[in-house]
């Protein structure tokens, strides 16, 4: 892209205005629960949350005339709608060039391990489908004069399987698929927090028959909180990941997911090790990633310590200006750190380095008006003293201007634009920014139908565990289309949610409200601030990417010991809003006492370094070396080799999180399909493997 693109077409692929939500359904009627006049609301299935899965999952559902009902905490909050990037990735298969082959794909797509093999095609497979689907919805993807799709390498990616509408595809994709559900007439509740699954029956019996819900457009006298009951045999978590489990973050605010929900209704969790860190601005300004060009430009990075003196870091861990330089561009596709590449002197040193800047309470800046400053004793910055696949990334980019500024003007405009909207102007000040989480991989254990171990209970996007160690960029929009379709076109064969339900079950939503209630007090020394500043500091401090077992395990500790509390002294509350509040908070505090204990066992049984985090030991085999010498505190355990064939489970058994351990589900690469053979299958819906539970 160059500066020669108009600025209404830079304006309109980055101010995306959303629909307007058509009016709400009323109740179908009201009861009377544990002291509450309680509005019921009937679907044949609930959507929890309107990012780009559940929407998906909503408009699937909707074509093959389902019942379907969304609710959502906030219609265009959430990831999709809020976050991006400079090119924000979708991952699929790639359909220019040499074409390409859905089973290499597939093991791309799992080839850090702990991924089900499974899901990995059914996620390359799917991605042709969802992303033409979006093109004809009208998602802006860009193509070539004979149509086929413009591509880029991204992380994880060796083929150059990414492409993007720019900076804002997610939201792009929200906007389409939204349009599309009004369109369908699907009801839509917004300001509407799920906050306690409803379940009948026990063992393998136990099913979904409902879902409680706060919603401020309910609060009455006779019900202050707004409490809700959907009645529904079907529910779809789609409510995003847990981006408020640390302080170091780049999700936008108010990202709680849902698997503390979903934990408290004994749905399996998986893979709550795997999670993605990487540079970006904060959400206590402007939570963006800074993957892609923005490093690609090769900015200067510096730090400013109390005292307001800038501080050159990079250059105690980099031996020459050019190997500074060629990892600081590295970044671009190398975005999320990985403990190997702190080795070698690669790429995620620059991540390591952040950090450990931060966590000495120096501020860290990139400034797009200043080169990479020398490495002493070494040759100044030069375009011409670069590594060979950086240099030659920038020959064909055309990006041979002095300035950083200018390389990026030049390489993508969209990415000055947009901070701009946010009242930052990168091509005049420093941006401050810091490693952050980013992304979780792990989550509710499902099949490859999006089913999880509770019949009636689907998940889908993030919230969905379906990621291994490592994702190719842009595979995680791509599996939250894929699953959306999928659960729909499951519950769909299943009938369940033809009609909406008509059951009565006043007497379980009756205890799942008090049970809410319960916890939720007046009087409690445990306020949604202590708590969150509490689960915050411990995640980000002693789970971020750089772990070590004493410390994990002390975590785990203190965070069953608050979970504890919360189970005895409930959490304070003043106004209603303040309530949900207090129910999302005590939801985070248990996942993060799951993420804690899966980790913990994960790290005491040997398992080492991977994906997000190094698992720092004495005794390690792996030193990350530094200019300066080597890097000793960080050395670190290898990956082992057997921890990718298996993913950590965990579940709620009374206040007890139980980890358990189970075997990556196989793909036999040799099956071949045949059509009169395999077609009974499809025209009888026996794909769809359905049980009596479904
Ligand atoms: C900065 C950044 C950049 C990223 N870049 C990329 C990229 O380039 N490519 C890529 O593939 N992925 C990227 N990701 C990840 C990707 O954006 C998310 O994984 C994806 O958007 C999640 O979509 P989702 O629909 O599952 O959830 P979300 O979009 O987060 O939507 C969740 C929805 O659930 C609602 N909700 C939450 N809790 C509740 C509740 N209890 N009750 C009711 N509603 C609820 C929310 O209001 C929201 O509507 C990025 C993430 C970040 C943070």
């Amino acid at each position: 892209m160059t500066t020669a693109v108009p600025q209404e077409i830079l304006d309109a692929l980055t101010d995306v205005d959303m629909p307007k939500l058509p009016p709400e359904a009323g109740p179908s009627e009201a009861v009377r629960l544990a002291g509450i006049e309680v509005p019921v609301y009937r679907a044949g299935c609930v959507v929890v949350g309107s990012g780009a899965a559940g929407l998906r999952a909503a408009v699937e559902m909707k074509r093959r005339g389902d019942d379907v009902v969304i609710i959502s905490q906030s219609a265009w909050g959430g990831t999709s709608a809020c976050s991006g990037s400079d090119k924000q990735t979708l991952h699929t298969a790639n359909t220019a060039d040499q074409g390409d082959n859905y089973k290499a794909m597939a093991r791309a797509i799992r080839s850090g391990g702990a991924m089900d093999e499974d899901t990995a095609y059914v996620e390359a497979v799917g991605s042709s489908r969802m992303m033409a689907s979006l093109q004809f919805l009208g998602l802006p993807l860009p193509q070539d004069p004979l149509g086929g799709t413009l591509r880029y390498q991204t992380d994880h990616d060796e083929v150059g399987r990414a492409t993007s509408c720019g900076p804002r595809t997610s939201r792009l994709m929200v906007k389409v698929l939204a349009e599309e559900a009004i369109r369908l007439a699907v009801p839509f509740y917004n300001q509407t927090t799920a906050v306690k699954i409803l379940t009948e029956g026990e063992g393998a019996d136990r099913h979904v028959v409902g879902i409680l819900a706060m919603r401020a457009g309910d609060r009455t006298e006779e019900n202050p909180l707004g409490i809700a009951l959907y009645a529904t045999d079907v529910i779809v978590l789609a409510a995003g990941g847990p981006g408020e489990l640390y302080r170091d973050s780049v999700y936008p605010n108010g990202c709680f997911g849902s698997l503390g929900l979903a934990l408290e209704a004994g749905v399996e969790l998986v893979n709550l090790t795997e999670s993605q860190f990487g540079i970006g601005t904060r959400r206590e300004g402007f939570p963006w990633n800074l993957s892609g060009t923005y490093v690609q430009a090769i900015p200067h990075i510096y730090s400013v310590d109390a005292d307001g003196i800038e501080h050159h870091f990079l250059k105690r861990y980099y031996r020459s200006t050019q190997e500074l330089a060629s990892n600081v561009f590295r970044k671009g596709y190398q975005w999320p750190f990985h403990a190997t590449r702190m080795l070698d002197f690669g790429s995620s040193l620059v991540d390591l380095a952040i950090s450990s800047e931060t966590a000495a309470g120096r501020r860290v800046f990139m400034d797009f008006n200043r080169n990479p400053l020398p490495v002493p004793g070494d040759l100044p910055f030069s375009l011409e003293r670069l590594d060979e696949d950086v240099r030659l990334y920038l020959g064909k980019a055309g990006a041979g201007q002095e300035m950083p500024i200018d390389r990026l003007k030049h390489m993508n405009a969209l990415a000055i634009e947009l901070y701009r909207r946010y009242k930052i102007d990168i091509a005049a000040d420093p941006l401050e920014f810091a490693v952050n989480n980013q992304h979780m991989n792990g989550g509710i254990m499902v099949d490859t139908w999006g089913r999880s171990n509770l019949a009636g209970c689907y998940a889908v996007g993030e919230a969905a565990g379906t990621h291994g160690v490592t994702r190719p960029g842009g595979a995680a929009l791509n599996a939250g289309q894929v699953f959306g379709t999928r659960a729909a076109e499951h519950i769909s064969a299943s009938g369940r949610a033809k009609r909406a339900a008509t059951g009565d079950m006043s007497g379980i939503a009756e205890a799942g409200i008090a049970d809410l209630l319960s916890a939720l007090r007046a009087e409690s020394s445990l306020t949604v601030k202590a708590i969150r500043s509490e689960v915050q500091a411990r995640m980000s401090e002693k789970a971020g990417i750089i772990c070590d077992q004493s410390s994990v395990a002390r975590a785990l500790i203190e965070a069953r010991q608050l979970n504890a509390d919360i189970r005895a002294d409930g959490v304070a509350y003043g106004r209603a809003a303040e309530a949900v509040r207090g129910v999302q908070w005590r939801h985070m505090a248990l996942a993060s006492e799951a993420v804690l204990s899966a980790l913990d066992v994960f790290i005491r049984d040997g398992g080492g370094s991977r994906g997000a985090r190094a698992i720092c030991d004495a005794a390690g085999e792996s030193l990350p070396l530094a200019s300066a010498g080597p890097l000793e505190e960080y050395r670190f355990r290898r990956e082992r080799d057997a921890d990718r064939d298996e993913q950590i489970v965990v579940r709620l058994e009374g206040d007890q999180i139980r980890p358990s351990r189970r075997a990556n589900r196989p793909f036999d690469e040799s099956a071949r399909s045949f059509f009169e053979r395999d077609w009974p299958a499809w025209l009888t819906g026996r794909i769809y493997g359905l049980t009596a539970d479904d």
